[in-house]
């Protein structure tokens, strides 16, 4: 057994998976085999050392790194016993913890767990009932804040200071007796009553452990007290989630506490090519107050990482994905599209990918989020512009009603659809109807309501007028939108029902906005009705002579048929091979052969609103060491704002640019055997390489001939800065839809 247990490991991971120390750190750089260790210690642990799966701890920070690791200890342990492992992230290890051992600490075993939504209510209602001036979505954050720095509602009350935090103090007691009367946990409560528990834990092993926070380490340093098995792995130049109280510190603070901790590095990478890895090895450089540190690669030097610029977000969408897919095509079958991996700093960056990919059918999965037109801020807006396009839609009326809250009757919108319904008559005409006085509904309408609606009616009206009246050249979408959003009060409406992330959500919006920017652009709209392109999106007719009205029924059928494609796309679920779009947080401790991480531009990374430049600088070599074989970076020239976006300083630095190569030598001259060797796999002979590069050059609809590693002319305008960005087309690709 312990032959296949340490098969395939060098002779540092041997030691750190075989050594009989208590406490063990493995600090090392990303590839190098620490999370392939630490599994192979967990399999060591049961096998050779005979310790009980179900006393064994192992936290990893996402379901998805959970999950690969649980299906390797499988392979050396056998289902049945990987089962019974404590295996997940923090929170579900801790919650199966306390469900089996919580009445050693007075929990019953039936409590209960508060999302984030339950928690937010009650703090709401304590602020409500007690007239606190407090915000009760600052307040909720806080209370997070304070408990993962293991700051109970008791040791706050004696610190507190000023008025402010007297009353913050308050609020912190009254949530915590809430939930004890409702027999309630919190996210935040799962940890630190776990700390209590002191279970039989025989050992406890930490992937990522750079990035845990204060409550995780008073964990480990409970279960260290009766000298368990401890080990952790990580990696200090990975630290990303210091905006939410990851302590850094507690890498030194374990070696301080227990001196006997035995610290193995690991310098040897396998995930990535030389040059992949000397690229990344340059952006972290930058930090100068960081100790120098060893790696070697162990793969061939490889392709040079490309570092494009492209003019727009729509354009630097259609590169990504033309490059895809002729990276695919050209690969003569080494790739799938499983093996490539869109990055991003922030989840709103997804929208202009998601359409590019939708439009040309490219199937995609979100890790760790949700799809663009998904995110419920998104999808309200949108159902905004469905109503005002055509208020017919009783369904997107009945939702959107109350939507921002208004104080209409849940049972009143109910009762006036089901009354529509019988009548025969749209949602809307009876809200008309009622508003205007000119039935009497059968359903009980009261004032609060009625004047509620009235406001729903208005947002409405006002809208359709406002868009009717817009010219074509006024970029009427986009003037919509923003006439809505004003009107609905939405920026402030987000701020108060999301305090956690409503600035994320904001940027959604924003992104939503830039979207409908480009949409509205008068040349395309007009070059597109003339093309007669709008009758053949199906189901849309071509209802009026007003341009404007097209724009915003063909911007909806864009939306419509972008989501329609990717639900399917999820229904078809894994048995089809899937692209993988993920933000860089989610992406950690993954790799994938091929990586794109667009949008590389000053204001995203590093990002406008971060306080630690060093953090953001260590977020893009995460992203960047993802990628074993082929890593393209990118950014576009404006932002989306539509602002002139400079390049990334990290890649903007003297020097960095010989790390890159700017224009894609396509993969038809890149070594497709040097590609399947840096991962691993079984090379496509050379008649088959040849045959795809020949039956893609055929296609010259759709591809520039690959004649070398010159841009074709459309490039070569672009990077002298001479584009016109309305006309452009890419790699000889159609002009994209205008719709992106
Ligand atoms: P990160 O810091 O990004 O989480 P890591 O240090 O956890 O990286 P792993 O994911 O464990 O690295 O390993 C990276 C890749 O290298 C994996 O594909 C793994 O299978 C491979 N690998 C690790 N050690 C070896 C080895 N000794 N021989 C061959 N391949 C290895
Ligand atoms: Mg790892």
């Amino acid at each position: 057994m312990a032959g296949g247990i340490l098969s395939g490991l060098n002779a540092a991971q041997r030691e750190a998976v075989t050594t009989t120390a208590d406490v063990v750190q493995v600090l090392a750089p990303p590839g190098s085999g620490k999370t392939k260790t630490l599994t192979a210690r967990v399999a060591h642990l049961i096998a050779e050392r005979r310790l009980k799966p179900w006393n064994i701890i192992v936290c990893t920070f996402t379901v998805k790194a959970a999950n690969e690791m649980k299906e390797r200890i499988t392979k050396f342990v056998g289902p049945d016993c990987a089962n019974q492992l404590k295996l997940g992230t923090f929170h579900s290890v801790a919650l199966r913890y306390l469900k089996q051992y919580g009445q050693h600490i007075g929990l019953s075993k039936d409590f209960g767990i508060a999302d984030t939504s339950d928690s937010k209510a009650i703090v709401k209602r304590i602020t409500k009932q007690n007239d606190y001036t407090i915000d009760a979505g600052s307040a909720r954050g806080r209370i997070s804040t304070q408990k993962a720095k293991g700051i109970d509602s008791e040791q706050f009350a004696k610190t507190k200071k000023n008025v402010e935090q007297q009353e913050f103090a308050r609020v912190y007691e009254e949530y915590e007796e809430t939930l004890k009367a409702s027999n309630l946990l919190d996210y935040d409560d799962l940890l630190t009553r776990c700390c209590l528990l002191l279970p039989n834990v025989e050992a406890l092993l930490i992937d990522e452990y750079q990035d845990t926070n204060n409550i995780q380490y008073e964990l480990m340093a409970l279960f260290a007290q009766h000298r368990n098995v401890i080990t952790i792995v990580g990696d200090p130049d990975q630290s990303i989630y210091g905006f939410r109280s990851a302590e850094i510190k507690n890498l030194t603070r374990m070696k301080q506490q227990w001196a006997d901790t035995l610290t193995i590095n690991l310098e040897e990478n396998y995930r990535s090519s030389g040059a992949i890895l000397h690229a990344a090895q340059h952006i972290i450089e930058q930090d100068e107050s960081r100790p120098p540190k060893k790696l070697q690669a162990t793969h061939t030097f490889g392709q040079r990482p490309i570092l494009r610029k492209l003019p727009t977000a729509a354009a630097e969408a259609d590169w990504l994905v033309a490059e895809v897919k002729r990276t695919q095509a050209l690969s003569g079958g080494l790739l799938q599209p499983n093996d490539f991996a869109v990055l991003l700093r922030s989840a709103a960056l997804s929208r202009a990918i998601e359409s590019a990919l939708g439009r040309e059918g490219v199937p995609y999965r979100m890790i760790g989020g949700m799809r663009f037109y998904d995110r419920v801020e998104i999808k309200l807006l949108i159902d905004y512009l469905r109503v005002v396009d055509s208020p017919g839609n009783s369904e997107a009326v009945e939702r959107i009603a109350n939507m921002p809250p208004r104080r209409v009757g849940e049972g009143t919108i109910k009762g006036l659809h089901e009354e529509a319904r019988l009548k025969g008559v749209s949602l809307w005409s009876m809200v008309l109807d009622v508003v205007q006085g000119r039935c009497r509904s059968a359903t009980k309408v009261n004032n609060t309501s009625h004047t509620g609606l009235a406001k729903f009616v208005d947002v409405i009206v006002s809208a359709q007028k406002k868009l009717a009246s817009t010219a074509a050249e006024d970029t009427p979408l986009v003037t919509l939108l923003q006439h809505i959003i004003k009107k609905l009060n939405y920026q402030d409406h987000l701020k108060k029902k999301y305090a956690d992330d409503c600035e994320a959500r904001w940027s959604n919006v924003e992104e939503l906005i830039a979207q409908t920017t480009e949409a509205s652009d008068p040349q395309q709209l007009a070059a597109m009705l003339a093309e007669g392109a709008l009758p053949t999106i199906e189901g849309i007719e071509r209802r009026t002579e007003s341009v404007t009205e097209d724009a915003l029924s063909l911007f909806l059928a864009n939306v419509t048929l972008s989501t329609a494609g990717a639900e399917k796309a999820e229904q078809d679920g894994e048995k089809i091979q899937q692209l993988t779009i993920s933000t860089i947080h989610g992406a950690k401790g993954l790799e994938w052969p091929v990586v794109f991480i667009p949008a590389c531009y000053d204001g995203s990374i590093p990002h406008s609103r971060a306080e630690d430049n060093d953090e953001e600088r260590r977020l893009l070599y995460v992203g960047m060491t993802r990628a074993q074989a082929l890593l393209y970076l990118s950014s576009p020239g404006r932002n989306s704002q539509r602002e002139e976006a400079s390049m990334s300083t990290f890649l903007a630095q003297p020097g960095v640019a010989a790390y890159f190569e700017e224009h894609g030598p396509s993969i038809a001259t890149r070594d497709v055997q040097g590609l399947a060797k840096t991962l691993g796999r079984e090379s496509p002979s050379d008649a088959v390489v040849a045959e795809s590069k020949r039956s893609l050059e055929r296609d010259e609809d759709n591809y520039w001939p690959l004649t070398g590693e010159q841009p074709p002319e459309e490039l070569a305008k672009w990077d002298r800065g001479k584009s016109n960005e309305t006309a452009w087309s890419i790699g000889g690709m159609r002009p994209a839809a205008v719709f992106s």
